[in-house]
């Protein structure tokens, strides 16, 4: 089998750091990506088809994501686009899917970088076709240069809403509404986090300007809830009493670290971080996960921004480099006391992002609302289940099957963690986190059967 001194699963912030750091360490590096194209979803499309004009929101970190590819291009590490990972072995044996065959590789170490993915937002009607995340638009957006036509409305909260809504409308598209259903008091629990915050104002003043530049043009609604009508098709929305026609709706709830993979790796610890409300691996100051040679770096060991997630994957580049010989641990601590410094410093705004933005709850979800899209479990039937002794969502798979669809419980996982959390009356963090079993991307037998 294939060996390699460091293999890097996801092309994002952090993982191209990391695999760049660790060439210029002189590390074999081996990054895989599922998309086809480096970038990770922030800079997805950066310098294929994503130009944003120089004033445009999102502009200067496209360029920062330019230069992080580039440099990463240039630093000699081996990187593979269309890469779907699927399972790591305890011996640090990696398998993934390129291209209808199935490829392995040992690696000395481990560096997971998979990014964040969006919280799902249930409301009823959010399975009509003619709804969708307001990541799933800004993917279009970026890859193909796409903005919806017609009425289109946004609900939700969070600050990928108004970055989105930004740059729909620098592209020439227009918004027929958003709905903020954000908590009306949130700012209060986040007011004592703004001194810390204001240490780095830039984000701040950022997402200060996308709002307002969205709200000049665009009418914006407090509403507590929001439902999708229509007959196979969305046609319009309904919410404070009101009816009002749509064409599409775009949800939003925030992020959650992807840990779909660390999830899986038996014996790799969590813990529920109450500010994010979400799980994340435990990983020490440089990304050491608890099972030897794995390490994660950037929104998968816990929400940061992309600049923070650069900087982890530098960090644990280094930290990787040391474990395999390359440094003393003097030397690594020289090489990454700047980047630690950094990172401390763009982490500054996060507490009173967190706290202005809280996950909207599962109190507001109708019995009747599906959570489980794959295998369309609603609410209601969760509560059942709850009532009649299902304790976590691990129970819950073998009551309703939530969970066991193809998405494998990166959609629903944390719906039906917050609602079973809510149902029993604890604290979410209290529940074990869905367990999460290799493979965790579908493959087929026939690309299986190509491993030799
Ligand atoms: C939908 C969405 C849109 C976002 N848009 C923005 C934005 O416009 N601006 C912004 O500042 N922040 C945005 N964020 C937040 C942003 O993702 C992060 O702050 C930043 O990208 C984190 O960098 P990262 O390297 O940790 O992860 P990412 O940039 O997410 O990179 C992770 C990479 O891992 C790959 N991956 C994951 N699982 C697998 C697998 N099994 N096999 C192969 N590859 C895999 C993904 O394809 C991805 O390229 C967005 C988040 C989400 C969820």
């Amino acid at each position: 089998m294939r060996e390699v001194a460091l293999l890097v699963l996801g092309a994002g912030p952090a993982g191209l750091a990391a695999a760049t750091e660790a060439r210029s360490q002189g590390l074999d590096v081996l990054l895989l990506d599922e998309n086809a194209a480096p970038g990770g979803q922030v800079h997805r499309g950066v310098g294929e088809f994503y130009r944003p004009s120089a004033d445009a929101p999102g502009a200067a970190q496209a360029r920062e994501g330019l230069a992080l590819i580039e440099a990463a291009r240039a630093s000699g590490a081996e990187m593979r686009g269309g890469a779907t990972f699927w399972a790591i072995e305890d011996d640090l044996t990696v398998s993934w899917s390129e291209g209808g065959t199935a490829h392995q590789a040992r690696a000395g170490r481990v560096i997971l970088c998979p990014g964040a993915v969006e919280r799902a937002l249930p409301i009823p009607g959010w399975t009509l076709p003619g709804v969708m995340g307001v990541g799933a638009a800004q993917i279009l957006l970026k890859t193909a240069g796409l903005v919806p036509e017609g009425r289109t409305w946004m609900a939700g909260q969070g600050p990928l809403l108004w970055l989105y809504a930004a740059q729909l409308l620098a592209k020439g598209g227009t918004l027929a509404g958003i709905i903020d259903m954000s908590p009306a008091g949130a700012w209060r629990q986040a007011i004592r986090h703004l001194p810390m915050a204001l240490m780095k104002p830039g984000p701040l003043l950022q997402g200060l300007s996308w709002m307002r530049r969205v709200r000049a043009d665009v009418p914006v609604i407090r509403a507590r809830d929001v439902e999708a009508l229509g007959d196979g098709k969305l046609r319009g929305l309904r919410f404070d009493g009101r009816e009002e026609a749509a064409d599409l709706l775009l949800l939003h709830d925030g992020v959650v670290p992807n840990t779909q993979v660390t999830r899986a790796l038996q014996g790799c610890a969590h813990v529920w971080d109450a500010a994010q409300a979400s799980f994340r691996p435990v990983l020490d100051e440089w990304g050491n996960a608890s099972l030897p040679g794995v390490m994660v770096a950037g929104d998968g060991g816990g929400i940061g921004g992309a600049r923070a997630a650069a900087l982890s994957g530098r960090i644990a580049a280094i930290e990787a480099a040391r474990a395999l010989g390359r440094l003393t641990a003097e030397q690594r601590d020289a090489a990454a006391g700047r980047p630690m410094l950094r990172r401390r410093s763009e982490m500054a705004p996060r507490a009173f992002l967190d706290a202005l933005f809280p996950p909207l709850g599962m109190d507001r979800v109708a019995d009747g609302t599906v959570v489980c899209r794959c295998e369309e479990v609603t609410a209601g039937r969760v509560r059942a289940a709850v009532s009649l002794g299902a304790q976590g969502p691990n129970q819950l798979k073998a009551f309703l099957r939530a969970g066991m669809g193809p998405c494998q419980g990166r959609v629903c996982g944390p719906v039906v963690h917050a609602l079973v959390a809510s149902s029993r009356g604890i604290a979410a963090g209290d529940l074990m986190p869905l367990r999460t079993r290799f493979p965790v991307k579908p493959i087929t037998v026939a690309e299986l059967a190509t491993l030799k």
